[in-house]
């Protein structure tokens, strides 16, 4: 029932978010229809010299609109997904290339992998994502530097335990991604999953990462939690259900072949 409520306060907070988006979109178009007005006007009256600047102020103002609509519908996107039995440690070891370009040389890199590790059965393409947007989150929260570790270990929960995180009791992975940068308040941290929430300056952050990722995590019967003190640091942790089975090959996951490398 708790879980419930949640659920209807977020959609109640996704209403209130697109209402306000049609508006600010509302506002580009009324923008540009009218710079549409006085350009037409302008060439009827043969006087053209004033053109380019309506015609550059209605195409900014379409870029905005347009970036609206799409983190509108990046979010709406209902994400189907397509559960694989993964190697953790091994989907980790692919992306490593890739994490440290996007980290950059400021920030050291630490994995602590824990060997014999369970087979997980999650999207594994959203996976990645998941593990990129964490990173990413870590990197802004260390502009001076800092140290990033991931790590990953096998998690039995049993009653209270698994109740307390609003699992089943039974098995599970972790992944966690930590970082000594700035933390969160405890107001960031009971907001971070909200979508659109942001502290990052406009234009740099959507808001939209930490809630797909609670997205991906509660559809895959797992869960994610926040760790974090403000001036020390964040633990974020991501619990992933267990495949009782082998994981599947490395080289046979398709998501190696094709994840998105930008
Ligand atoms: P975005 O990164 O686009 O802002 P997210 O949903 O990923 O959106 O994160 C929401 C907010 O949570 C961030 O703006 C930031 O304030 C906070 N946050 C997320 N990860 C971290 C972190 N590792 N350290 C400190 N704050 C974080």
């Amino acid at each position: 029932a708790e879980e419930l409520l949640r659920q209807s306060q977020k959609m109640e907070a996704v209403g209130q978010l697109t209402g306000g988006l049609a508006h600010d979109f509302n506002n580009l178009l009324t923008g540009i229809i009218g710079s549409l007005d006085l350009i037409q006007r302008r060439i009827e009256q043969g006087r053209s010299e004033e053109l380019g600047r309506y015609i550059a102020a209605s195409k900014a103002a379409a870029g905005r609109a347009a970036a609206l609509t799409h983190r509108l519908l990046a979010f709406s996107r209902r994400q189907t997904l397509d559960p694989k039995p993964i190697a953790l440690n091994q989907l980790i070891a692919g992306m490593e290339e890739l994490v440290v370009r996007t980290v950059g040389p400021a920030i050291e890199l630490r994995s602590a992998l824990q060997e014999d590790l369970w087979a997980t059965l999650v999207d594994p393409n959203q996976l990645e994502n998941a593990l990129l947007n964490l990173c990413i989150n870590a990197r802004d929260a260390m502009p001076q530097g800092g140290r990033l570790t991931i790590g990953t270990a096998n998690a039995s929960l049993r009653g209270h335990a698994a109740g307390a995180l609003e699992l089943a009791p039974g098995d599970y992975v972790l992944l966690d991604v930590e970082d000594t940068g700035t933390g969160m308040s405890e107001e960031v941290m009971q907001r971070a999953f909200d979508p659109f929430f942001t502290t990052k300056p406009l234009g740099q952050g959507t808001g939209l990462g930490l809630s797909m990722i609670y997205g991906f995590a509660r559809q895959s019967g797992g869960q994610v939690r926040i760790e974090s003190e403000l001036g020390r640091g964040t633990r974020m942790r991501l619990y992933l259900p267990r495949h009782a089975g082998p994981a599947l090959e490395a080289g046979t996951l398709p998501a190696t072949a094709d994840a998105p490398r930008a």
